[in-house]
């Protein structure tokens, strides 16, 4: 009996412990036990601190207009405690021949934008007109053919913010599904917008980047607090099932459950899912990064904002930085700025290899053309994550098809977690919360999706 449980989630990252949580609620009396391999939990999630300075490994805020996450927050008594950096008091940049650019926020802006010509932004009302295509495209074929070619630098930028992506690649379908379900149905995004405007009021409005002063860190060290059913450095290896139950190989033991949850990455479900069934793909493919982290005194001169993001055309090294420490004060002693510089994506892996005092001179190279920054940095420090963002690109929407019908063939399976229906925290609290509504009606989740994927920086 000991080894039997009515719920076993496997992994303990933010998708496992949030499911963790909401089950809790719900369903209190069920047994359940979480499963995770590293000896802590948080998967992608962790907080890097040295000497006062302060950065991320894994995601560096969300937006503050996700019910679920709100609700998650206010569950785990951390509302109080959050950071938050408005997007309409800090302006986000982009880097258009090679100088920093502010990035239309509001219509009004983009009417005024340097970003577009005359005739370019002419060319947007042409969506209006364009039918749409109902096969799945990339999301710049897509955005050139409704919107213009001239606007592919800002969709470039949205998708490195998301993604550290490629839009040549990620799939329209995959990435925005809201989106897409507007175009269908007004037979345009512009209409479908004003029509959702109309039947949704009071959703416009520019929300708010949050953290913790602590770091995202916080977030996952309140949700495993007094967690005795968590088991850390605990390795799912196999699954199986046993009539209408499955059982969990572990290293140490097997375990038997009636409702199993994978809240892990695309790829580390689909490894242990492929004996059970064959997937479509093997594996989705990975963005890494690399987090330049680099802190200046007296002299710096960062512009307010959030950052800056650079499109591939503009041929730069980092993808581009967050000024953090205007976001979130308290991330290096006072009298300093602080940067955290992206590098890599699914662009390029290969610059993760370079070593450590390289990737700093390359990345301040870089950013110093766009800002004035004394050198040398008064602390600087790589930290390459762990895991890599999945990529939702062409045949996600097959991967998305075998998961529904897996699930129906198999009850008591549910896939949550990183990278099947989005990759940000607000989409894997949201999934979360879907996943847990099925699991207590024992009814198999059904993936309604985000509308509209944010931009995280
Ligand atoms: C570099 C980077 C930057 C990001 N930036 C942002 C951002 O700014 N804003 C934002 O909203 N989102 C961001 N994200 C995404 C965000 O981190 C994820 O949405 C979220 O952390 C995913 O949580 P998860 O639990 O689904 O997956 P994970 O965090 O990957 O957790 C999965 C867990 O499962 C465990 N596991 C794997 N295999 C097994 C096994 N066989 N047995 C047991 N345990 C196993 C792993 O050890 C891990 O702890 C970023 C991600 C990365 C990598």
């Amino acid at each position: 009996m000991k080894n039997n449980f009515d719920v076993i989630i496997v992994g303990a990252g933010l998708s496992g412990l949030s499911i963790a949580h909401f089950l809790g609620k719900q369903r209190p009396e069920l047994k359940v036990a979480i499963i995770e391999k590293e000896d802590r939990p948080g998967g992608a999630i962790k907080t890097f601190k040295q000497d006062g300075f302060q950065g991320e490994w894994g995601p560096h805020g969300f937006l503050n207009n996700t019910p679920e996450s709100r609700q998650l927050l206010r569950d785990v008594g951390l509302e109080g405690e959050v950071q938050t950096a408005p997007l309409g008091d800090f302006r986000r940049f982009i880097c258009f021949e090679g100088k920093l650019e502010p990035l239309p926020q509001s219509p009004k802006m983009l009417l005024s934008t340097p970003l577009l010509s005359f005739a370019g932004k002419l060319r947007l009302l042409a969506d209006l007109w364009k039918k749409p295509r109902q096969e799945d495209q990339t999301i710049g074929a897509w955005a050139s053919y409704r919107f213009g070619r001239e606007v592919l630098p800002m969709i470039d930028v949205a998708v490195t913010g998301t993604f550290a992506g490629d839009l040549d690649r990620l799939s329209i379908d995959a990435v925005m599904p809201g989106v897409r379900q507007l175009e269908k149905e007004a037979g345009s995004v512009l209409r479908g917008l004003k029509n959702k405007k109309k039947t949704a009021p009071g959703q416009s409005g520019l929300p708010a980047m949050i953290n913790f002063p602590e770091g995202m860190e916080r977030l996952i060290e309140v949700l495993a607090a007094d967690r005795d059913n968590l088991l850390l450095s605990t390795s799912v290896h196999k699954l199986a099932r046993d009539g209408n139950d499955w059982l969990v190989s572990t290293e140490q033991e097997v375990l038997r459950t009636k409702v199993l949850i994978m809240a892990l990455p695309v790829n580390s479900a689909l490894r242990l899912l492929t004996g059970l069934d064959k997937p479509p793909v093997q594996e989705v493919p990975g963005a890494r990064i690399a987090n330049v982290v680099m802190a200046f005194g007296a002299g710096a001169e960062v512009p307010r904002g959030f950052g800056y993001l650079a499109p591939e055309r503009e041929g730069r090294f980092a993808l581009g930085a967050m000024f953090s420490s205007h976001m979130f004060p308290g991330r290096c002693p006072e009298n300093h700025v602080l940067l955290e510089a992206l590098v890599g994506g699914r662009r390029h892996p290969e610059r993760l290899d370079l070593p450590d005092e390289e990737l700093i001179a390359k990345v301040y190279a870089d950013i110093s053309k766009l800002m004035v920054l004394p050198e040398p940095p008064v602390f600087a420090k790589v930290l390459k994550s762990v895991g890599a963002i999945p990529q939702l690109e062409m045949d996600h929407p097959a991967l998305l098809k075998w998961r529904r019908d897996l699930e129906e063939k198999m009850p008591g399976l549910y896939l949550s977690g990183f990278g099947w229906d989005g990759i940000g925290m607000n989409d894997v609290i949201k999934s979360a919360a879907r996943t847990v509504e099925a699991v207590a009606e024992s009814r198999q989740a059904d993936s309604g999706q985000a509308p509209v994927k944010p931009v995280y920086f």
